[in-house]
C-alpha cells in the first residue's frame, strides 16, 4: 500500500509554519485559519480527490487520509477545511456534466469554497429522514424554508450542499424518499432569505445555525434527481467518516508523541515519570488502540478507493479512531499533570477538539446501531 511519504513530508513542512501560538490565538478569538486553509488549497492538498480533468490530483481517499492524519499529527486543526475535500464528491458522483464542468475546476483551484454541509436540524437530530426544511418548486426556482443547525464553516464557504424535503413525508412510501440535494450559492443568498448565526462551542469550530426564509434558488441548483438526496448524501458520508477517522489517528499520534517525550523529561521523586509503569501502561494502551484503529482506517480507505462497499468499515474506522484519540487525549492530560491544563502546551485545546468526533459527524451509538443491524443482522431498534 502506498504511504504517500512525499505528500506527508510536504504537508508537515506547511504545517510547521502554523505552530501552537497560531491555533491558540484563533481558539481564543473563535477565529478562522484563513491563511492556513489558503495555503493548503494553493498547494493542492484539498483537491486531491477531484479528478485531473477538473483540475484536481485525481488521487483516492487513501491519499486524503494521509493528508488529514499529517495535519492533525502536526498539531493543526483540519476541521477548518476537511469538508472542502469531500463535499464535492456529491457533485462528482451525482451532478450533471454541466454542474461538474462549472463547479469542480473552481473548487479545485480554491476559487469556490464548498465546505458547508447542511443536513442536521434542531428538531430531528440524527433522524435525518424527519428533517423539516422544505424546497418547493416554483417555475424556474425552488423556494427554501426551514432551519439547519451545526452547519460548520458556513461563514467561510461560498457554497453549501443542502438536504431538504421536496415531497411531504405523508406522500412518500419509504422514509428515505422525498429528500433532495441542492448546491446553494451563499454569496447571493445571505441577506436575501439566508441568515447565518455562529454558535459558540467548547472548541474553535466555526459552526453556525442557518435560517432559510423564502430563499429563492435557481432550479438548476438541484443535484441529481429530485427525491433521491438521502442516498446521495449517504454515499458521501463514507468518505467523510474515513477522513475524520484519519484526523483522530493524527490527533492520537500527536498526544502520544507529546506524552512520551514529556514522560522522559519530567523528573519527580528523582527519576523520569516515564519510568513508572503507571505512566507507561496507559501510553502503551493508547498506542495499541491507535495502531489497531489505523488498520481499520486503511482498510476502509482501500475498499472505498476500490469502489467496494465500505459502510461498515468506514463506521468502524470512525468509531475506533475517535475512541483511540480520546484515550490518547486522556492519557496525555494525565501524564502532563497540572501543566496539561495550561494553554501553552496545546493539550487542553487538542483535548477539546478531539472529543467532538465521538458525536459528529455521527455519534457512537448510531454507529453501534449500524453494526448491530447491518452486519450482525440484529432486529432494527428504531
Ligand atoms: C461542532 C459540531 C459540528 C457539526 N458540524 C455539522 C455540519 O457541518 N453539518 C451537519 O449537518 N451537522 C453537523 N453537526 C451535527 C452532528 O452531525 C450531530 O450533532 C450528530 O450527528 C448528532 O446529532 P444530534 O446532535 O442531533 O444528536 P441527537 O440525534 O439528538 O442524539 C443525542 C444522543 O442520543 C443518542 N441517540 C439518538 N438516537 C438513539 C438511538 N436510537 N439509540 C441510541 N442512542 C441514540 C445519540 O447517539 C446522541 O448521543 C455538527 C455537530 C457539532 C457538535
Amino acid at each position: 500500500m502506498e504511504n504517500y511519504q512525499d505528500i506527508c513530508d510536504s504537508v508537515r513542512a506547511l504545517c510547521s509554519q502554523y505552530p501552537g501560538e497560531y491555533w491558540r490565538k484563533l481558539d481564543r478569538e473563535n477565529g478562522y485559519p484563513t491563511e492556513f486553509v489558503r495555503e493548503l488549497t494553493e498547494s493542492g492538498f484539498l483537491s486531491v480527490l477531484i479528478p485531473e480533468e477538473y483540475g484536481g490530483a485525481g488521487l483516492g481517499v487513501e491519499a486524503a487520509v494521509a493528508i488529514m492524519e499529517e495535519i492533525q499529527k502536526s498539531g493543526c486543526n483540519g476541521a477548518a477545511c476537511h469538508a472542502q475535500m469531500y463535499i464535492m464528491g456529491t457533485i462528482l458522483r451525482h451532478g450533471s456534466d454541466e454542474q461538474k464542468q462549472h463547479y469542480l475546476p473552481k473548487i479545485a483551484a480554491g476559487e469556490l469554497r464548498l465546505q458547508a454541509f447542511g443536513v442536521t436540524e434542531p428538531t430531528s437530530g440524527t433522524d435525518t429522514t424527519r428533517l423539516k426544511t422544505t424546497a418547493v418548486r416554483d417555475g424556474d426556482s425552488y423556494i427554501i424554508n426551514g432551519q439547519k443547525v451545526w452547519t460548520s464553516r458556513a461563514e467561510h464557504s461560498d457554497l453549501m450542499l443542502l438536504l431538504a424535503r421536496t415531497t411531504p413525508r405523508d406522500k412518500i412510501e419509504k422514509r428515505h424518499q422525498g429528500l433532495s440535494v441542492f448546491l446553494i450559492d451563499m454569496r447571493n443568498a445571505v441577506g436575501n432569505g439566508l441568515t447565518i448565526r455562529p454558535i459558540p462551542v467548547m472548541m474553535n469550530h466555526n459552526t453556525t445555525e442557518v435560517f432559510f426564509d423564502d430563499l429563492r434558488i435557481p432550479a438548476d441548483s438541484l443535484i441529481g434527481e429530485e427525491g433521491k438526496g438521502f442516498r446521495y448524501i449517504l454515499d458521501g458520508m463514507n468518505a467523510e467518516r474515513i477522513l475524520i477517522a484519519a484526523e483522530c489517528i493524527g490527533d492520537s499520534r500527536w498526544f502520544i508523541d507529546k506524552a512520551s517525550k514529556y514522560a522522559c523529561e519530567r523528573e519527580v521523586f528523582g527519576r523520569p515519570i516515564g519510568q513508572n509503569q503507571g505512566i507507561q501502561f496507559p501510553m502503551a494502551r493508547a498506542y495499541a488502540s491507535t495502531e489497531a484503529a489505523n488498520l481499520m482506517v486503511k482498510n476502509a480507505a482501500a475498499l472505498f478507493d476500490a469502489g467496494q462497499p465500505c459502510g461498515a468499515e468506514a463506521n468502524m474506522a470512525k468509531l475506533l479512531a475517535s475512541e483511540a484519540s480520546w484515550q490518547a487525549a486522556e492519557m496525555c492530560l494525565q501524564t502532563f499533570g497540572g501543566f496539561g491544563f495550561a494553554e501553552e502546551y496545546d493539550i487542553e485545546r487538542k483535548f477539546r477538539e478531539t472529543r467532538l468526533y465521538q458525536v459528529a459527524p455521527i455519534s457512537t451509538n448510531l454507529i453501534l446501531t449500524h453494526i448491530a443491524e447491518h452486519v450482525l443482522k440484529l432486529p432494527k431498534s428504531y
